[in-house]
């Protein structure tokens, strides 16, 4: 097991201890890691310096897409460099370094007791999870939340609760040479010793949060103990609305987004959907089932004579005890073991960005509602790099479809939005929920619009394929550099080039560049070297306004503040198609795409919009693939309508 060095631990970031020293330790992880080269390295290294500031490495790379946030994660747990937790949390962008400073200072004055990191969470600079996971990493273990519907009830039972509760620890599940525990801590060594007493086999520990723990714990509680009073008198009056006055109120209090009154053939199932991931609640008599929906029916104003349609409805529940008034969607499904109801917690959550805002430009929007996104079925993808905004933008288009004649199902993992009047799984491999799964499913729900959250490989590519040739329309996230990019990889699945041509109706590419600073930008003018490296010639970029940032207090002095999206929408019309069947070559299929379907490159698209003033040509040149060079600016802003 690894074993930390508890002075560097805490080591106080002195000021000869520059950013970049710390930048430098984690390069040489990379290295020697072997996670990255040495030249994209020394490439970002120099990209890091050049920004200056308070920059990390990982950030950068994270930007560019080079690393993900897990790998570098799984990198500090294998490789446990000598730094402090304090770089790692600061690398990793958690914090900054005056709240580093701060915590250290904090934990200074404090005559060096407790770690910096209970100083960060209790002044809530940090979010608890956020913390946990780091720290996992940093001491070499494993990191998991483990919800209690997760756990094996078997392992659950064979010991006391108060036992796990004294201790800190939650079995999770059996495995081939032990038992996955979570633990709140591992600096003392008494927990898993208790653990591997407890269970008398190999202990697999994972680290998890206090918080999560305590929640895991009451939750197990509520359902071993003995029904509440409010639970008792519905039992003995067989009083519906008693029960379901109790399953509302307990539901909103947990702060679940959904709340699920389930019919099975042995009971009927109470869940609630508590941050994305679905909970088990409790199991009612089926006996009760018609009493409770027909109460839920009466709330929500709904037809209670009619059992045989679905139904929908609102709900004002008022709390009995408090007087606050809930807002709730009903919606009462029939299925073959009777009236299955779905309750939305409604929630003011704004999140979302409205489709036309995301800044495609008016003819690009026009052009991808109209042959794709308001199409009746085909594929639509979009793909980009981790952190590019995929998912942000999938909701957008979710959004746009979702009204009261659109069935719209996902399968997510996770779910990171919650939208009203959608159903929405969260995808769990360990439970067996996987996606090809969860699509058998779905297609049975009657769905019109299928979402399906990522395609990871060949299998979940074939059932997003299966589902539109069922008529259905369906929309996922890949992860590939561009729009033709997506269809080799595709191709490279080994998907038949037929399915491709006939299924996909629109690839969508996108990236994030940050956006200049509003309050100290200046107009600018290209340099000659910036065209070159462009591909443009010295006369293609007239009729621009190009800005830079030259750095304020509002943006830190780096010359940006907040990022924005920056598209490449190809569609497949038929000379597309036939350009794919007929061809394995990018350059073919993308000169077929800009001659006849009208697609801007993601370097054209970042080029309209740095000439609008809205980021730097410097940007577009840092994050954008320059596969081929750019057309003329004015014939750009003609093509993609942005004024
Ligand atoms: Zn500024």
């Amino acid at each position: 097991m690894p074993v930390n060095n508890q002075e560097s631990a805490n080591a106080l970031p002195s000021d000869a201890e520059s950013d970049g020293e710390f930048n430098a330790l984690f390069a040489q992880m990379l290295v020697s890691a072997e996670v990255l080269d040495e030249q994209t390295i020394n490439s970002t290294s120099r990209v890091v310096q050049k920004l200056g500031g308070d920059q990390s490495l990982f950030k950068i790379l994270e930007k560019r897409g080079t690393l993900s946030r897990e790998t570098f994660l799984d990198c500090v747990r294998s490789q446990q460099p000598d730094i402090p937790i304090g770089a790692l949390l600061h690398q990793l962008g958690a914090i900054t370094r005056g709240q580093w400073k701060q915590a250290e200072q904090l934990r200074s004055h404090s005559g060096n007791l407790g770690d910096i990191g209970q100083i960060l969470v209790s002044k809530q600079m940090l979010r608890e999870e956020q913390f946990t996971e780091v720290k996992a990493a940093y001491s070499g273990y494993q990191y998991e939340e483990p919800d209690i519907g997760d756990c094996d009830s078997v392992l659950l039972k064979s010991l006391p609760i108060r036992l796990c509760k004294l201790f800190g620890f939650l079995p999770i599940r059996r495995v081939d040479n032990g038992v996955v525990v979570a633990f709140e801590s591992l600096d003392r060594g008494e927990a898993r010793t208790e653990a591997a007493h407890c269970f008398k086999t190999n202990i697999e520990p994972v680290l998890c949060s206090g918080t999560t723990l305590r929640r895991a714990f009451a939750a197990y509680e509520r359902q071993v103990a003995p029904k509440s009073e409010a639970e008792q008198l519905a039992a003995k009056e067989g009083s519906a609305s008693a029960w379901v006055s109790n399953i509302l109120k307990t539901g909103i209090e947990l702060s679940a987004s959904d709340i699920h009154v389930q019919p099975t053939s042995d009971g009927v199932r109470v869940r609630f959907r508590i941050d994305g991931a679905l909970r088990d609640h409790q199991q009612l008599p089926l006996e009760q089932l018609d009493a409770m929906v027909s109460r839920l029916k009466i709330m929500a104003e709904a037809n209670i004579a009619e059992r045989r349609k679905h139904q929908d409805g609102r709900i004002n529940f008022e709390d009995p005890e408090t007087g606050g008034i809930t807002e709730l969607r009903a919606s009462f499904f029939i299925t073959i073991n009777g009236e299955a109801v779905v309750l939305r917690v409604l929630r003011n959550d704004n999140r979302i960005v409205e489709l036309k805002k995301l800044g495609m430009g008016d003819k690009i929007l026009t052009l991808f509602r109209k042959e794709a996104l308001e199409a009746p079925n085909g594929v639509i993808i979009v793909t980009g790099p981790t952190g590019s905004g995929k998912t942000s933008t999938l909701y957008s288009c979710v959004q746009h479809l979702n009204d009261d004649t659109t069935s719209i199902i996902t399968a997510e993992d996770p779910v990171e939005y919650q939208v009203d009047g959608i159903s929405q799984c969260s995808i769990n491999a360990k439970l067996g929920r996987t996606y090809e799964d969860s699509l058998r499913f779905i297609v049975r729900q009657d769905p019109d619009v299928i979402v399906l959250g990522e395609i990871r490989d060949a299998t979940s590519a074939r059932s997003a394929i299966q589902a539109s040739l069922t008529g259905h329309k369906v929309l996922t996230t890949f992860h590939a550099e561009d729009t033709i990019g997506t269809l080799l990889r595709l191709m490279y699945m080994d998907i038949e080039k037929f399915l491709i041509a006939s299924t996909v109706s629109c690839v969508l590419a996108q990236r994030l560049v940050r956006k200049v600073c509003t309050k100290c930008a200046k107009q600018i003018k290209p340099k000659p070297s910036e065209l070159k490296q462009l591909g443009w010639s010295l006369d293609s970029f007239h009729g621009g306004n190009f800005r830079e940032g030259i750095g304020c207090e509002h943006c830190d002095f780096t010359g940006y503040k907040g990022r924005i999206a920056i598209f490449e929408v190809l569609i497949l019309n038929a000379a597309v198609r036939d350009a794919i069947l007929d061809s394995n070559n990018a350059t073919d299929i993308r000169r077929t795409s800009q001659e006849s379907a009208g697609l801007i490159t993601l370097l054209e698209h970042g080029l309209v919009r740095a000439s609008r003033g809205e980021t730097s040509v410097k940007e577009v040149i840092r994050v954008l693939p320059r596969l081929s060079p750019p057309r003329p600016l004015m014939e750009l802003i003609r093509l993609t309508g942005i004024r």
